[in-house]
């Protein structure tokens, strides 16, 4: 999917899902974005700062996936951001959380809210590709090392020693 902005989809959740308790005069009690380029720890987190609340979710991870993956991510966090803010409970996937994410599980089949952001890394393309010289094999790497042989010629040909006529050389990946 697309980025889409946050914002809409998060009135829309406080509206059909938390009674619009997530936000004060319209404007939200915690905000939102995505996150940059380098957040794949996890799909999302809320956390309460000193004097900001945020929910961020991660832009790489979830990006690939259908709308679904996006909006139970923005959920789960909201659920945790309204147990914090709304609630005022000291707790994180605890009783409250649970019974918000069942209720809501329950009222729609368009996204569903885990306790765990299950979600694969995207596959993260290699930089460097080592050829063989003698087989021909190609192998990504992602970064370029000195002195490498293939093992596989080495085995076969050289009794399993290192031997300088297998040395990798390595390309940079164009594809
Ligand atoms: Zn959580
Ligand atoms: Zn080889």
């Amino acid at each position: 999917m697309p980025l889409e902005p946050l914002l809409p989809l998060f009135h829309r959740l406080n509206r059909e899902h938390f009674d619009g308790q997530l936000t004060r005069d319209d404007r939200p009690l915690v905000d939102v974005r995505w996150s940059d380029g380098r957040l794949t720890r996890t799909a999302g987190f809320y956390r309460r700062g000193r004097d900001l609340c945020e929910i961020v979710l991660s832009r790489p991870l979830l990006e690939p996936l259908p709308r679904q993956a996006t909006l139970g991510t923005l959920c789960h966090e909201m659920i945790h951001a309204w147990v914090d803010r709304v609630l005022v409970v000291r707790e994180v996937h605890g009783p409250h959380f649970r019974a918000r994410m069942a209720a809501i599980n329950q009222a729609q089949d368009g996204f569903e809210v885990s306790l765990r952001h299950r979600y694969p890394l995207p596959v993260v393309a290699s930089r460097w590709i080592a050829c063989c010289p003698c087989c021909g094999s190609r192998t990504p790497y992602q970064r370029r090392r000195q002195g490498l042989a293939c093992r596989h010629c080495c085995e076969r040909l050289h009794g399993g020693r290192w031997d300088a006529s297998c040395l990798l050389v390595f390309e940079p990946n164009t594809a």
